[in-house]
């Protein structure tokens, strides 16, 4: 009860208009129940919020309202670097957010720091370099309704916000996200999606993604998914969510119930890095895990932060740990201003020859380009076929560079 009074005090401090809906409509007969608190965040309560509750620090929604939105917010926790501190004065495409708990994970002395350079925006973002592009996927193009993008056949991305609980520096819809005034994509155009999918009687899989899903309320996530289910020819559900990574506290048991009464539900997480597994994401992926909701882990492979094999290999494993599946490594897209975050195609070559062979299946990932211009994701692989000989066989290389003949003549 008292923490629910504190909320309610809260909520008449902010300025309502400029948070998203699902603040406004605070359910305050939510219960928390998130009961992990990991060392840096601790230390970080310690340090920057000494009046903090464990309570308020593992609130979802106090999480969201006291994210660090601006260079003066993050100067009094980070020692920003110059290139850091350059940006200020340029515009940048994509506003700063950044959870406390998830600020609690950067140094504050290393501007090289691999969360720290996914979440502080430098002076190289504002530097536009050959073939980057806005909406390098063409996504607007293959728009239908407005929150939907119809690329392949039997599914659809639905993008039912353009919120974040923390932008990513390098994010393939910075042209997208966190443009609007009112951040959540009102009920009336997910209310056309529906129709959409509904008449469309070839989408079996609907993929929701955004800005996060998981950023929006309780009933609204029942009502996404309740709609959905409704659908006859819908066969299964996607949620594509930074959250666990970002906000773990707002996996709620409450949400884990909701969730559940829509099964199958699928999730797609996205991990960069192996130090983004703390005590608190470990916490939230066995309770997703434990709902029956099976998770990929989308990863975009960034030069400096991941594009080395042993920290992509070890990452691979610490995500199998917590029941998460690497499912794609995605070529950074060229998005303007991507040049510092994008490595060259051989070196996700590299990874993917680094993890076959030399450890579990399950810990390889699909390698993808999403083709520029609407083409959609493109696997690469090492050449592993080499070719055919005379006699028909398939000449083939393994991980060890050894050559194999396979008779492909039936
Ligand atoms: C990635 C993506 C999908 C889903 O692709 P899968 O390979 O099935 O995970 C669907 N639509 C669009 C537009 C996408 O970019």
């Amino acid at each position: 009860m008292e923490l629910l009074i504190k909320n309610q005090q809260n909520s008449n401090e902010v300025e309502l208009n400029e948070e998203p809906p699902s603040l406004i409509n605070f359910d305050l007969a939510q219960n928390v129940n998130f009961n992990v608190l990991g060392e840096k965040s601790k230390k970080f309560i310690a340090k920057f919020f000494p009046d903090v509750t464990a309570k308020q620090w593992n609130n979802w929604h106090w999480q969201i309202r006291n994210s660090f939105t601006s260079f003066s917010d993050l100067s009094k926790v980070i020692n920003l670097s110059k290139s850091e501190m350059e940006v200020v004065e340029k515009h940048t495409n994509l506003p700063v957010r950044i959870t406390p708990y998830f600020a609690s994970l950067i140094d504050p002395n290393d501007p090289l720091q691999a969360i720290r350079r996914t979440m502080v925006p430098t002076i190289d973002e504002t530097i536009l370099s050959k073939g980057e592009q806005p909406d390098p996927l063409g996504e607007h193009e293959d728009t239908t309704v407005n929150c939907i993008v119809h690329r392949y056949p039997d599914r659809v991305l639905f993008l039912v916000t353009d919120f974040c609980s923390a932008y990513c520096r390098y994010c393939t819809r910075s042209h997208s996200v966190a443009k609007a005034k009112s951040h959540h994509a009102y009920k009336s155009e997910w209310d056309k999606a529906f129709a959409y999918i509904a008449q469309n009687k070839q989408i079996r899989d609907v993929l929701i993604s955004g800005g996060d899903p998981l950023t929006l309320a309780d009933y609204q996530i029942e009502y996404i998914l309740s709609s959905l289910k409704q659908i006859e020819h819908v066969e299964y559900i996607r949620i594509g969510t930074k959250v666990p990574v970002v906000l773990p506290q707002r996996i709620t048991p409450q949400l884990m119930n909701i969730i559940k009464k829509y099964h199958p539900v699928l999730m797609s997480v996205h991990f960069t890095h192996p130090d983004e597994i703390t005590e608190e994401t470990k916490f939230a992926c066995n309770r997703i895990a434990n709902a029956g909701i099976p998770m990929g882990s989308q990863t975009v492979l960034l030069k400096g932060i991941n594009d080395d094999p042993d920290i992509y290999k070890k990452l691979a494993h610490e995500l199998l740990k917590i029941r998460v599946r690497p499912y794609y490594l995605y070529q950074c897209d060229p998005v303007p201003g991507s040049a510092h975050f994008r490595t060259s195609v051989e070196a996700g070559l590299n990874i993917i020859r680094h993890l076959r062979g030399h450890t579990s299946g399950y810990a390889n990932p699909q390698y993808v380009i999403d083709a520029p211009g609407g083409g959609g994701k493109i696997p690469l692989l090492p050449d592993y076929y080499v070719g055919k000989d005379e006699e028909g066989n398939v000449i083939l290389k393994n991980y060890e560079n050894k050559y194999f003949k396979y008779p492909d003549y039936v």
